[in-house]
Protein backbone atom coordinates (compact mmCIF):
# COMPACT_ATOMS: atom_id res chain seq x y z
CA UNK A 1 0.00 0.00 0.00
CA UNK A 2 1.40 3.69 -0.79
CA UNK A 3 1.60 6.17 1.11
CA UNK A 4 -0.83 9.18 0.45
CA UNK A 5 2.24 11.46 -0.58
CA UNK A 6 3.45 8.92 -2.65
CA UNK A 7 0.72 8.59 -3.86
CA UNK A 8 0.31 11.78 -5.25
CA UNK A 9 3.79 12.42 -6.03
CA UNK A 10 3.35 9.79 -8.83
CA UNK A 11 0.20 12.02 -9.55
CA UNK A 12 2.34 14.79 -10.73
CA UNK A 13 4.84 12.29 -12.25
CA UNK A 14 2.04 10.94 -14.73
CA UNK A 15 0.33 13.67 -15.82
CA UNK A 16 3.37 15.26 -17.36
CA UNK A 17 3.38 12.04 -19.93
CA UNK A 18 0.10 12.82 -21.70
CA UNK A 19 -0.75 16.38 -22.91
CA UNK A 20 -2.78 17.95 -20.18
CA UNK A 21 -2.07 20.06 -17.46
CA UNK A 22 -0.41 18.65 -14.28
CA UNK A 23 -2.34 18.65 -11.82
CA UNK A 24 -1.29 20.33 -8.07
CA UNK A 25 -2.47 18.06 -5.05
CA UNK A 26 -2.61 20.42 -2.68
CA UNK A 27 -5.06 23.37 -2.46
CA UNK A 28 -1.74 25.59 -2.85
CA UNK A 29 -2.56 28.67 -5.22
CA UNK A 30 -1.37 27.95 -8.95
CA UNK A 31 1.12 30.46 -9.94
CA UNK A 32 0.35 30.20 -13.54
CA UNK A 33 -2.81 28.61 -14.24
CA UNK A 34 -2.89 27.39 -17.82
CA UNK A 35 -6.05 27.79 -19.88
CA UNK A 36 -8.01 24.61 -20.44
CA UNK A 37 -7.86 22.69 -24.01
CA UNK A 38 -10.02 21.58 -26.49
CA UNK A 39 -9.47 17.67 -27.46
CA UNK A 40 -10.48 17.38 -31.29
CA UNK A 41 -9.44 15.12 -33.94
CA UNK A 42 -6.75 13.25 -30.99
CA UNK A 43 -4.70 16.48 -30.67
CA UNK A 44 -5.04 19.08 -27.48
CA UNK A 45 -5.89 22.50 -28.93
CA UNK A 46 -5.64 25.86 -27.68
CA UNK A 47 -8.69 28.06 -27.83
CA UNK A 48 -9.26 31.20 -30.01
CA UNK A 49 -12.13 31.57 -27.37
CA UNK A 50 -12.94 35.01 -26.52
CA UNK A 51 -15.22 34.35 -23.78
CA UNK A 52 -13.23 32.54 -20.78
CA UNK A 53 -14.50 30.78 -17.73
CA UNK A 54 -13.10 30.66 -15.00
CA UNK A 55 -12.43 28.13 -13.04
CA UNK A 56 -11.63 27.88 -9.21
CA UNK A 57 -11.07 26.03 -6.38
CA UNK A 58 -14.01 25.65 -4.60
CA UNK A 59 -11.76 25.11 -1.17
CA UNK A 60 -9.88 28.47 -1.68
CA UNK A 61 -11.82 30.14 -4.60
CA UNK A 62 -8.41 30.44 -6.31
CA UNK A 63 -7.81 30.15 -9.89
CA UNK A 64 -7.08 27.37 -11.02
CA UNK A 65 -7.24 27.77 -15.06
CA UNK A 66 -9.93 29.20 -17.84
CA UNK A 67 -11.85 27.31 -19.76
CA UNK A 68 -13.07 28.58 -23.53
CA UNK A 69 -16.66 29.03 -24.74
CA UNK A 70 -15.42 26.84 -28.06
CA UNK A 71 -15.50 28.97 -31.19
CA UNK A 72 -18.42 28.01 -33.87
CA UNK A 73 -15.12 26.99 -35.67
CA UNK A 74 -13.30 24.75 -33.05
CA UNK A 75 -17.02 23.30 -32.41
CA UNK A 76 -17.48 22.49 -36.29
CA UNK A 77 -13.89 21.04 -36.43
CA UNK A 78 -14.56 18.56 -33.53
CA UNK A 79 -17.46 17.55 -35.54
CA UNK A 80 -16.09 17.08 -38.95
CA UNK A 81 -13.41 14.78 -36.67
CA UNK A 82 -16.02 12.72 -35.03
CA UNK A 83 -18.08 12.27 -38.74
CA UNK A 84 -14.75 11.53 -40.72
CA UNK A 85 -13.74 9.06 -38.07
CA UNK A 86 -17.36 7.32 -38.21
CA UNK A 87 -16.60 6.21 -41.53
CA UNK A 88 -13.78 4.21 -40.90
CA UNK A 89 -14.38 3.44 -36.80
CA UNK A 90 -17.52 1.48 -37.82
CA UNK A 91 -15.84 -0.68 -39.70
CA UNK A 92 -13.38 -1.96 -37.41
CA UNK A 93 -13.79 -5.53 -35.97
CA UNK A 94 -15.96 -5.75 -32.52
CA UNK A 95 -12.80 -7.27 -31.74
CA UNK A 96 -10.53 -4.68 -32.27
CA UNK A 97 -13.01 -1.72 -30.27
CA UNK A 98 -13.15 -4.60 -27.36
CA UNK A 99 -9.26 -4.62 -27.40
CA UNK A 100 -9.46 -0.58 -26.96
CA UNK A 101 -11.94 -0.87 -24.01
CA UNK A 102 -9.39 -3.53 -22.16
CA UNK A 103 -6.65 -0.91 -22.65
CA UNK A 104 -8.92 2.21 -21.66
CA UNK A 105 -9.74 0.39 -18.63
CA UNK A 106 -6.11 -0.56 -17.65
CA UNK A 107 -5.15 2.75 -18.18
CA UNK A 108 -7.80 4.57 -16.17
CA UNK A 109 -6.15 2.14 -13.59
CA UNK A 110 -3.23 3.28 -14.09
CA UNK A 111 -3.80 7.24 -13.64
CA UNK A 112 -6.59 6.52 -10.91
CA UNK A 113 -5.08 8.65 -8.92
CA UNK A 114 -4.37 11.99 -11.25
CA UNK A 115 -8.00 11.35 -12.62
CA UNK A 116 -8.98 11.96 -8.88
CA UNK A 117 -6.63 14.62 -7.73
CA UNK A 118 -8.11 16.62 -10.54
CA UNK A 119 -11.37 16.37 -9.68
CA UNK A 120 -10.61 16.86 -6.20
CA UNK A 121 -8.79 20.42 -7.19
CA UNK A 122 -11.74 21.26 -9.31
CA UNK A 123 -15.05 20.56 -8.14
CA UNK A 124 -14.04 19.91 -4.01
CA UNK A 125 -14.84 16.28 -3.11
CA UNK A 126 -12.49 14.27 -1.07
CA UNK A 127 -9.52 12.79 -2.66
CA UNK A 128 -11.08 9.36 -1.46
CA UNK A 129 -14.50 10.44 -2.41
CA UNK A 130 -13.12 11.40 -6.22
CA UNK A 131 -11.61 7.85 -6.30
CA UNK A 132 -14.77 6.45 -6.13
CA UNK A 133 -16.55 8.83 -8.74
CA UNK A 134 -13.75 7.30 -10.84
CA UNK A 135 -14.39 3.86 -9.80
CA UNK A 136 -18.22 4.02 -10.65
CA UNK A 137 -16.95 5.23 -14.17
CA UNK A 138 -14.55 2.82 -14.73
CA UNK A 139 -17.02 -0.07 -13.78
CA UNK A 140 -18.92 1.26 -17.00
CA UNK A 141 -15.82 1.25 -19.18
CA UNK A 142 -15.10 -2.68 -17.42
CA UNK A 143 -18.95 -3.75 -18.54
CA UNK A 144 -18.19 -2.24 -21.99
CA UNK A 145 -15.45 -5.13 -22.74
CA UNK A 146 -18.60 -7.43 -22.40
CA UNK A 147 -19.66 -5.85 -26.00
CA UNK A 148 -19.57 -9.15 -28.30
CA UNK A 149 -21.84 -10.73 -26.31
CA UNK A 150 -24.38 -7.72 -25.88
CA UNK A 151 -24.24 -6.52 -29.39
CA UNK A 152 -24.92 -10.44 -30.26
CA UNK A 153 -27.69 -10.37 -32.81
CA UNK A 154 -30.78 -12.45 -33.77
CA UNK A 155 -31.28 -14.87 -36.85
CA UNK A 156 -33.44 -17.02 -37.97
CA UNK A 157 -34.74 -19.39 -41.17
CA UNK A 158 -38.01 -18.04 -42.12
CA UNK A 159 -38.77 -19.46 -44.75
CA UNK A 160 -37.10 -22.41 -46.77
CA UNK A 161 -33.83 -21.19 -48.08
CA UNK A 162 -34.51 -17.61 -46.55
CA UNK A 163 -32.94 -16.13 -43.22
CA UNK A 164 -33.21 -13.38 -41.72
CA UNK A 165 -30.74 -11.68 -39.08
CA UNK A 166 -31.69 -8.27 -36.84
CA UNK A 167 -28.63 -6.61 -35.47
CA UNK A 168 -27.73 -3.55 -34.47
CA UNK A 169 -25.43 -0.91 -36.29
CA UNK A 170 -23.95 2.24 -34.52
CA UNK A 171 -26.22 5.69 -34.85
CA UNK A 172 -22.92 8.14 -36.14
CA UNK A 173 -21.62 10.74 -34.02
CA UNK A 174 -23.40 10.87 -30.60
CA UNK A 175 -22.63 13.60 -28.19
CA UNK A 176 -22.86 13.72 -24.28
CA UNK A 177 -23.23 17.12 -22.00
CA UNK A 178 -22.28 16.49 -18.51
CA UNK A 179 -22.71 17.99 -15.30
CA UNK A 180 -20.23 19.60 -12.54
CA UNK A 181 -21.17 16.86 -9.88
CA UNK A 182 -19.24 13.70 -11.37
CA UNK A 183 -16.77 14.61 -13.31
CA UNK A 184 -15.03 11.14 -14.54
CA UNK A 185 -18.17 8.76 -13.63
CA UNK A 186 -20.89 10.66 -16.23
CA UNK A 187 -18.27 10.92 -18.93
CA UNK A 188 -17.97 7.41 -18.83
CA UNK A 189 -21.21 6.43 -18.86
CA UNK A 190 -20.94 7.46 -22.45
CA UNK A 191 -17.11 7.33 -23.63
CA UNK A 192 -16.87 3.52 -23.46
CA UNK A 193 -20.22 3.14 -24.59
CA UNK A 194 -19.92 5.41 -27.53
CA UNK A 195 -16.88 3.79 -28.76
CA UNK A 196 -17.64 0.20 -28.51
CA UNK A 197 -21.14 0.17 -30.42
CA UNK A 198 -18.92 1.87 -33.22
CA UNK A 199 -20.21 5.28 -32.66
CA UNK A 200 -17.91 8.31 -32.17
CA UNK A 201 -18.18 11.22 -29.35
CA UNK A 202 -18.52 15.04 -29.23
CA UNK A 203 -18.31 15.05 -25.38
CA UNK A 204 -19.29 18.45 -23.68
CA UNK A 205 -17.59 18.53 -20.38
CA UNK A 206 -19.51 20.96 -17.44
CA UNK A 207 -17.88 23.95 -17.80
CA UNK A 208 -16.97 24.09 -14.20
CA UNK A 209 -14.73 20.91 -13.90
CA UNK A 210 -13.24 19.69 -17.32
CA UNK A 211 -10.09 18.40 -16.19
CA UNK A 212 -11.37 15.04 -15.75
CA UNK A 213 -12.75 14.36 -19.31
CA UNK A 214 -9.68 15.62 -21.48
CA UNK A 215 -7.78 13.39 -19.19
CA UNK A 216 -10.25 10.68 -19.98
CA UNK A 217 -9.79 11.67 -23.72
CA UNK A 218 -6.06 11.33 -23.44
CA UNK A 219 -6.40 8.06 -22.38
CA UNK A 220 -8.77 6.57 -24.97
CA UNK A 221 -7.00 7.90 -27.35
CA UNK A 222 -3.84 6.17 -26.03
CA UNK A 223 -5.70 2.94 -25.73
CA UNK A 224 -6.39 3.26 -29.05
CA UNK A 225 -9.21 5.01 -30.25
CA UNK A 226 -8.00 6.90 -33.46
CA UNK A 227 -8.18 10.92 -33.79
CA UNK A 228 -11.80 12.16 -33.92
CA UNK A 229 -13.16 8.95 -32.22
CA UNK A 230 -13.37 11.34 -29.31
CA UNK A 231 -13.48 15.07 -29.04
CA UNK A 232 -14.09 17.58 -26.25
CA UNK A 233 -15.69 21.16 -26.75
CA UNK A 234 -16.31 23.58 -23.89
CA UNK A 235 -18.34 26.42 -22.85
CA UNK A 236 -22.34 27.08 -21.83
CA UNK A 237 -25.30 27.31 -23.43
CA UNK A 238 -23.82 28.26 -26.92
CA UNK A 239 -22.17 24.80 -27.28
CA UNK A 240 -25.20 23.13 -25.77
CA UNK A 241 -26.97 24.92 -28.63
CA UNK A 242 -24.80 23.91 -31.30
CA UNK A 243 -24.71 19.93 -29.73
CA UNK A 244 -28.62 19.87 -30.25
CA UNK A 245 -28.79 21.80 -34.28
CA UNK A 246 -25.23 20.08 -35.71
CA UNK A 247 -26.73 18.16 -38.50
CA UNK A 248 -24.44 15.21 -38.01
CA UNK A 249 -25.40 14.48 -34.46
CA UNK A 250 -27.89 11.74 -34.18
CA UNK A 251 -28.00 11.37 -30.36
CA UNK A 252 -27.30 13.21 -27.05
CA UNK A 253 -26.89 12.22 -23.50
CA UNK A 254 -27.55 14.69 -21.00
CA UNK A 255 -26.77 14.23 -17.38
CA UNK A 256 -27.60 17.65 -15.04
CA UNK A 257 -30.45 19.60 -13.88
CA UNK A 258 -33.95 20.29 -15.06
CA UNK A 259 -33.69 23.53 -16.87
CA UNK A 260 -31.03 22.64 -19.37
CA UNK A 261 -32.20 19.24 -19.78
CA UNK A 262 -36.03 20.16 -20.68
CA UNK A 263 -34.30 22.39 -23.57
CA UNK A 264 -32.01 19.80 -24.75
CA UNK A 265 -34.77 16.94 -25.27
CA UNK A 266 -36.80 19.69 -26.45
CA UNK A 267 -34.47 21.04 -29.51
CA UNK A 268 -32.31 17.84 -29.71
CA UNK A 269 -36.12 16.19 -30.20
CA UNK A 270 -36.95 19.21 -32.92
CA UNK A 271 -33.90 18.43 -34.87
CA UNK A 272 -35.29 14.68 -34.85
CA UNK A 273 -32.49 13.71 -32.53
CA UNK A 274 -32.71 10.65 -29.97
CA UNK A 275 -32.20 12.23 -26.23
CA UNK A 276 -31.90 10.75 -23.34
CA UNK A 277 -31.99 13.27 -19.96
CA UNK A 278 -31.09 11.91 -16.55
CA UNK A 279 -32.39 15.59 -14.73
CA UNK A 280 -32.33 16.58 -10.87
CA UNK A 281 -33.75 14.57 -7.54
CA UNK A 282 -34.98 14.91 -4.36
CA UNK A 283 -34.29 11.37 -3.09
CA UNK A 284 -36.32 10.03 0.00
CA UNK A 285 -35.30 7.39 2.90
CA UNK A 286 -37.70 6.06 5.06
CA UNK A 287 -36.98 4.98 8.73
CA UNK A 288 -38.96 2.16 9.90
CA UNK A 289 -39.14 1.55 14.03
CA UNK A 290 -37.90 -1.71 13.11
CA UNK A 291 -34.74 -0.93 11.54
CA UNK A 292 -31.25 -1.91 12.47
CA UNK A 293 -30.87 1.65 14.43
CA UNK A 294 -26.54 2.15 14.21
CA UNK A 295 -26.90 0.77 10.29
CA UNK A 296 -29.55 3.04 9.35
CA UNK A 297 -28.19 6.47 11.36
CA UNK A 298 -24.91 5.67 9.78
CA UNK A 299 -25.98 5.33 6.83
CA UNK A 300 -28.09 8.35 6.45
CA UNK A 301 -25.72 10.59 7.77
CA UNK A 302 -22.92 9.11 4.97
CA UNK A 303 -25.60 9.24 2.07
CA UNK A 304 -26.76 13.04 3.18
CA UNK A 305 -23.51 14.71 3.93
CA UNK A 306 -21.04 12.56 1.41
CA UNK A 307 -19.92 14.63 -1.75
CA UNK A 308 -21.28 17.18 0.33
CA UNK A 309 -24.89 16.52 -0.72
CA UNK A 310 -23.55 17.15 -4.63
CA UNK A 311 -24.49 13.49 -5.46
CA UNK A 312 -28.20 13.28 -8.02
CA UNK A 313 -28.24 10.41 -5.47
CA UNK A 314 -27.77 11.81 -2.49
CA UNK A 315 -30.67 11.10 0.24
CA UNK A 316 -31.88 14.45 1.11
CA UNK A 317 -34.75 14.08 2.49
CA UNK A 318 -35.52 11.91 5.62
CA UNK A 319 -39.15 10.46 6.22
CA UNK A 320 -39.64 9.46 9.71
CA UNK A 321 -42.74 7.41 10.72
CA UNK A 322 -43.68 5.59 13.84
CA UNK A 323 -41.77 7.64 16.22
CA UNK A 324 -38.64 7.47 14.24
CA UNK A 325 -38.13 11.08 14.73
CA UNK A 326 -37.38 10.77 17.94
CA UNK A 327 -34.08 9.54 16.84
CA UNK A 328 -32.98 12.83 15.63
CA UNK A 329 -31.38 13.86 18.26
CA UNK A 330 -28.76 11.39 17.73
CA UNK A 331 -28.50 11.53 13.68
CA UNK A 332 -27.48 15.04 14.69
CA UNK A 333 -24.80 13.57 17.01
CA UNK A 334 -23.55 11.57 14.38
CA UNK A 335 -23.49 14.20 11.81
CA UNK A 336 -21.29 16.24 14.12
CA UNK A 337 -18.24 13.87 13.81
CA UNK A 338 -18.44 14.39 10.35
CA UNK A 339 -15.41 16.95 9.15
CA UNK A 340 -15.36 19.32 6.68
CA UNK A 341 -12.34 20.33 5.02
CA UNK A 342 -10.00 20.78 1.34
CA UNK A 343 -10.77 17.59 -0.23
CA UNK A 344 -6.89 16.78 0.03
CA UNK A 345 -6.81 16.97 3.38
CA UNK A 346 -6.81 13.32 4.82
CA UNK A 347 -9.03 14.06 7.65
CA UNK A 348 -11.41 15.59 5.23
CA UNK A 349 -14.78 14.08 5.20
CA UNK A 350 -16.82 16.31 3.22
CA UNK A 351 -15.26 19.46 0.63
CA UNK A 352 -16.73 22.73 -0.16
CA UNK A 353 -19.93 22.83 -2.81
CA UNK A 354 -18.80 23.82 -6.19
CA UNK A 355 -19.14 27.61 -6.20
CA UNK A 356 -19.92 31.07 -3.68
CA UNK A 357 -23.12 31.04 -5.38
CA UNK A 358 -23.89 27.30 -5.03
CA UNK A 359 -23.07 27.94 -0.95
CA UNK A 360 -25.29 31.06 -0.96
CA UNK A 361 -28.38 29.51 -2.65
CA UNK A 362 -28.21 26.51 0.26
CA UNK A 363 -27.62 29.15 2.59
CA UNK A 364 -31.03 31.12 1.63
CA UNK A 365 -32.74 27.78 1.62
CA UNK A 366 -31.65 26.94 4.84
CA UNK A 367 -32.77 30.08 6.38
CA UNK A 368 -36.01 29.93 4.10
CA UNK A 369 -37.06 26.96 6.25
CA UNK A 370 -37.06 28.61 9.22
CA UNK A 371 -38.70 31.59 8.18
CA UNK A 372 -41.26 28.94 6.66
CA UNK A 373 -41.90 27.48 10.37
CA UNK A 374 -39.23 24.34 10.29
CA UNK A 375 -36.00 24.00 12.74
CA UNK A 376 -32.41 23.79 12.20
CA UNK A 377 -31.38 21.18 14.83
CA UNK A 378 -28.16 21.00 13.18
CA UNK A 379 -27.05 24.55 11.10
CA UNK A 380 -23.89 23.98 9.08
CA UNK A 381 -24.15 27.56 8.10
CA UNK A 382 -21.13 30.23 8.16
CA UNK A 383 -18.73 26.86 9.39
CA UNK A 384 -15.20 26.70 7.69
CA UNK A 385 -11.89 24.67 8.21
CA UNK A 386 -9.41 27.19 9.98
CA UNK A 387 -6.91 26.59 6.72
CA UNK A 388 -9.48 27.65 4.06
CA UNK A 389 -11.31 30.27 4.76
CA UNK A 390 -12.28 31.16 1.48
CA UNK A 391 -13.99 28.11 0.50
CA UNK A 392 -17.56 27.41 -0.09
CA UNK A 393 -17.58 25.37 3.14
CA UNK A 394 -20.87 24.84 4.75
CA UNK A 395 -21.39 22.06 7.31
CA UNK A 396 -24.07 19.18 7.85
CA UNK A 397 -27.19 21.02 7.73
CA UNK A 398 -30.70 18.28 9.84
CA UNK A 399 -33.91 20.59 9.14
CA UNK A 400 -36.50 18.96 11.01
CA UNK A 401 -40.38 19.75 10.42
CA UNK A 402 -40.22 20.46 6.87
CA UNK A 403 -43.48 19.77 5.32
CA UNK A 404 -44.05 20.01 1.04
CA UNK A 405 -44.78 23.40 -0.10
CA UNK A 406 -41.90 24.93 1.98
CA UNK A 407 -38.96 25.79 -0.51
CA UNK A 408 -36.46 23.21 1.17
CA UNK A 409 -38.56 20.96 0.44
CA UNK A 410 -40.06 21.91 -3.02
CA UNK A 411 -36.42 22.64 -4.66
CA UNK A 412 -33.57 20.51 -5.27
CA UNK A 413 -30.65 21.84 -2.41
CA UNK A 414 -27.74 20.11 -3.80
CA UNK A 415 -25.29 20.68 -0.96
CA UNK A 416 -25.25 18.77 2.75
CA UNK A 417 -28.54 19.65 3.46
CA UNK A 418 -30.80 17.12 5.20
CA UNK A 419 -34.52 17.87 5.25
CA UNK A 420 -36.75 15.39 7.81
CA UNK A 421 -40.50 15.47 7.00
CA UNK A 422 -42.64 12.90 9.67
CA UNK A 423 -45.75 10.79 8.82
CA UNK A 424 -47.70 8.71 10.54
CA UNK A 425 -46.59 5.19 8.83
CA UNK A 426 -45.62 3.53 5.73
CA UNK A 427 -48.77 4.47 3.82
CA UNK A 428 -48.77 8.02 4.56
CA UNK A 429 -44.65 7.79 3.61
CA UNK A 430 -45.34 6.33 0.75
CA UNK A 431 -47.96 8.75 -0.41
CA UNK A 432 -45.78 11.48 0.08
CA UNK A 433 -42.86 10.00 -1.49
CA UNK A 434 -45.12 9.24 -4.58
CA UNK A 435 -46.55 12.87 -4.81
CA UNK A 436 -42.73 14.56 -5.14
CA UNK A 437 -42.36 15.44 -8.90
CA UNK A 438 -38.79 13.05 -8.98
CA UNK A 439 -38.38 9.60 -9.40
CA UNK A 440 -34.48 9.38 -8.96
CA UNK A 441 -34.49 6.84 -6.22
CA UNK A 442 -35.96 6.43 -2.91
CA UNK A 443 -35.20 3.78 0.28
CA UNK A 444 -36.49 2.54 3.26
CA UNK A 445 -34.53 1.21 6.69
CA UNK A 446 -36.66 -1.72 7.90
CA UNK A 447 -36.36 -5.34 9.09
CA UNK A 448 -39.72 -6.39 8.03
CA UNK A 449 -40.12 -7.93 4.27
CA UNK A 450 -43.12 -7.01 4.36
CA UNK A 451 -42.65 -3.42 4.62
CA UNK A 452 -39.77 -3.36 2.12
CA UNK A 453 -41.63 -5.68 -0.05
CA UNK A 454 -44.63 -3.08 0.08
CA UNK A 455 -42.01 -0.15 -0.47
CA UNK A 456 -40.81 -1.81 -3.23
CA UNK A 457 -43.99 -2.42 -5.27
CA UNK A 458 -46.00 0.96 -4.20
CA UNK A 459 -43.15 3.48 -4.55
CA UNK A 460 -43.26 5.47 -8.30
CA UNK A 461 -39.28 6.00 -8.18
CA UNK A 462 -37.18 4.08 -10.54
CA UNK A 463 -34.44 3.47 -8.05
CA UNK A 464 -35.10 1.41 -4.92
CA UNK A 465 -32.70 0.74 -1.82
CA UNK A 466 -34.19 -1.47 0.87
CA UNK A 467 -31.40 -1.02 3.50
CA UNK A 468 -29.47 0.58 0.91
CA UNK A 469 -29.48 4.59 1.15
CA UNK A 470 -27.95 5.17 -2.43
CA UNK A 471 -29.21 2.32 -5.09
CA UNK A 472 -27.22 3.11 -8.11
CA UNK A 473 -27.12 0.05 -10.45
CA UNK A 474 -23.46 -1.73 -11.31
CA UNK A 475 -23.41 -1.09 -14.81
CA UNK A 476 -24.65 -4.45 -16.08
CA UNK A 477 -28.44 -3.13 -15.21
CA UNK A 478 -28.74 0.88 -15.91
CA UNK A 479 -29.27 3.96 -14.12
CA UNK A 480 -33.49 3.95 -14.07
CA UNK A 481 -34.30 7.40 -12.58
CA UNK A 482 -38.08 8.34 -13.66
CA UNK A 483 -41.29 10.61 -13.35
CA UNK A 484 -39.23 14.10 -13.85
CA UNK A 485 -35.71 12.79 -13.19
CA UNK A 486 -35.57 11.41 -16.62
CA UNK A 487 -36.59 12.59 -20.01
CA UNK A 488 -36.48 9.90 -23.00
CA UNK A 489 -37.22 6.15 -23.53
CA UNK A 490 -33.91 4.69 -22.92
CA UNK A 491 -32.07 5.11 -19.79
CA UNK A 492 -28.27 5.60 -19.64
CA UNK A 493 -25.49 2.02 -19.46
CA UNK A 494 -26.39 -1.31 -19.26
CA UNK A 495 -28.53 -2.86 -22.52
CA UNK A 496 -30.83 0.37 -22.53
CA UNK A 497 -27.76 2.68 -23.18
CA UNK A 498 -26.48 0.18 -25.39
CA UNK A 499 -29.91 0.20 -27.17
CA UNK A 500 -30.05 4.02 -27.03
CA UNK A 501 -26.54 4.10 -28.94
CA UNK A 502 -27.38 1.87 -31.33
CA UNK A 503 -30.16 1.12 -34.19
CA UNK A 504 -31.52 -2.33 -35.28
CA UNK A 505 -31.02 -3.49 -39.33
CA UNK A 506 -32.19 -6.45 -40.20
CA UNK A 507 -31.31 -8.31 -43.50
CA UNK A 508 -32.94 -11.02 -45.14
CA UNK A 509 -31.21 -13.55 -47.46
CA UNK A 510 -32.30 -16.07 -49.99
CA UNK A 511 -30.09 -18.74 -51.28
CA UNK A 512 -32.56 -20.70 -53.87
CA UNK A 513 -31.57 -24.13 -54.55
CA UNK A 514 -33.22 -24.42 -57.53
CA UNK A 515 -33.70 -22.52 -60.72
CA UNK A 516 -37.27 -20.38 -61.15
CA UNK A 517 -38.62 -21.71 -64.50
CA UNK A 518 -41.92 -19.12 -64.41
CA UNK A 519 -42.00 -16.09 -66.91
CA UNK A 520 -44.39 -13.94 -64.97
CA UNK A 521 -43.48 -12.15 -61.75
CA UNK A 522 -45.74 -12.19 -58.56
CA UNK A 523 -47.15 -9.26 -57.38
CA UNK A 524 -49.20 -9.89 -54.63
CA UNK A 525 -48.42 -10.51 -50.77
CA UNK A 526 -47.80 -13.70 -49.61
CA UNK A 527 -51.17 -15.26 -48.55
CA UNK A 528 -49.85 -18.42 -46.97
CA UNK A 529 -47.24 -19.21 -44.68
P1 LIG B 1 -26.61 22.03 -15.05
O1 LIG B 1 -27.93 21.69 -15.64
O2 LIG B 1 -26.39 23.42 -14.57
O3 LIG B 1 -25.45 21.74 -16.11
C1 LIG B 1 -25.41 20.51 -16.81
C2 LIG B 1 -24.87 20.78 -18.20
O4 LIG B 1 -25.79 21.61 -18.90
C3 LIG B 1 -23.54 21.50 -18.18
O5 LIG B 1 -22.69 20.92 -19.15
C4 LIG B 1 -23.89 22.93 -18.50
O6 LIG B 1 -22.90 23.58 -19.23
C5 LIG B 1 -25.16 22.80 -19.33
N1 LIG B 1 -26.08 23.91 -19.09
C6 LIG B 1 -26.33 24.54 -17.92
N2 LIG B 1 -27.25 25.49 -18.09
C7 LIG B 1 -27.61 25.48 -19.38
C8 LIG B 1 -28.54 26.22 -20.17
N3 LIG B 1 -29.27 27.18 -19.65
N4 LIG B 1 -28.65 25.93 -21.47
C9 LIG B 1 -27.92 24.95 -22.00
N5 LIG B 1 -27.02 24.22 -21.31
C10 LIG B 1 -26.86 24.46 -20.02
O7 LIG B 1 -26.35 20.97 -13.89
P2 LIG B 1 -25.15 20.98 -12.86
O8 LIG B 1 -25.37 22.08 -11.88
O9 LIG B 1 -23.86 20.89 -13.57
O10 LIG B 1 -25.38 19.57 -12.14
C11 LIG B 1 -26.23 19.41 -11.04
C12 LIG B 1 -27.59 18.91 -11.48
O11 LIG B 1 -27.44 17.72 -12.21
C13 LIG B 1 -28.49 18.55 -10.30
O12 LIG B 1 -29.79 18.97 -10.59
C14 LIG B 1 -28.40 17.04 -10.24
O13 LIG B 1 -29.51 16.40 -9.65
C15 LIG B 1 -28.30 16.71 -11.68
N6 LIG B 1 -27.70 15.41 -11.88
C16 LIG B 1 -28.53 14.39 -12.21
C17 LIG B 1 -28.02 13.13 -12.36
C18 LIG B 1 -28.92 11.98 -12.69
O14 LIG B 1 -28.41 10.94 -13.07
N7 LIG B 1 -30.23 12.13 -12.57
C19 LIG B 1 -26.64 12.89 -12.20
C20 LIG B 1 -25.82 13.97 -11.88
C21 LIG B 1 -26.37 15.23 -11.72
Amino acid sequence: MLSRSTRLARVVQTSTRLYSTAYPTTHAKIENPVDTKAFINGQAVASKATTWFDLHDPATNNLVTRVPQSTDEEMRQAVEAAQKAFLTWKDTSIMHRQQVAFNFVRLIRDNWDRLAASITLEQGKTFADAKGDVLRGLQVAEQACSIPNTLMGESLEVAKNMRTEMYREPLGVVAAIAPFNFPAMVPLWSIPLALVTGNTLILKPSERDPGAALILAELITEAGAPPGTVNIIHGGAPTVNFICDAPEIKAISFVGGDAAGKHIHQRGGANGKRVQANLGAKNHCVLMPDADKNFALNSIVGAAFGAAGQRCMALSTLVTTQGTGSWMPELVERAKKLTINGGFEADADLGPVISPAAKARCEALIQSAIDEGATVLLDGRGQHPAKYPNGNFIGPTIITGVKPGMKCYDQEIFGPVLVVVDTTDLDDAIGLINRNKYGNGAAIFTRSGAAGNKFQKQIQAGQIGINVPIPVPLPMFSFTGNKGSFLGDLNFYGKAGVMFLTQYKTVTTQWRDEDVTSQKADVIMPTQS
